[in-house]
Formats: C-alpha cells, sequence, structure tokens
C-alpha cells in the first residue's frame, strides 16, 4: 500500500482534495522527484509541492 502511494509518474492525473481557485482538481503530474510538480488540467497553471505535501493533498489517482 505504501509503495503504491509512493508510484508517482508523469503524465499521472490526480484529484486533490482541496479544488484550486479556478475550480478545477484535477492535476498532471509534469515533473517528479523530491518535489512534484503539477499542472492544473482546467487553467493549465503549475505548482510545485514537495513529495510530503503532495502524499497528504491527493485524494485519489484518477489514471496514468
Ligand atoms: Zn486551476
Amino acid at each position: 500500500m505504501e509503495k503504491e502511494r509512493n508510484n508517482i509518474n508523469v503524465n499521472d492525473i490526480y484529484m486533490m482534495k482541496k479544488s484550486h481557485p479556478c475550480g478545477g482538481n484535477l492535476w498532471t503530474v509534469i515533473k517528479t522527484g523530491v518535489d512534484i510538480k503539477l499542472k492544473c488540467n482546467t487553467c493549465n497553471r503549475i505548482i510545485v509541492l514537495t513529495r510530503f505535501d503532495f502524499l497528504k493533498k491527493f485524494k485519489k489517482k484518477v489514471s496514468e
């Protein structure tokens, strides 16, 4: 289970617990590592979260 949670890959799409101010809550992973870079699927804004924060904030993986 823990292994599964840490399996974050580029192009995976995640739903976050809190939606973005633009109204969307689906994000595409564009870079992984210590930090996770995500692009909002609705407004194309890019954010960077630490892996730790990311694991706390996402709700579920939508597709990979
Ligand atoms: Zn957005």
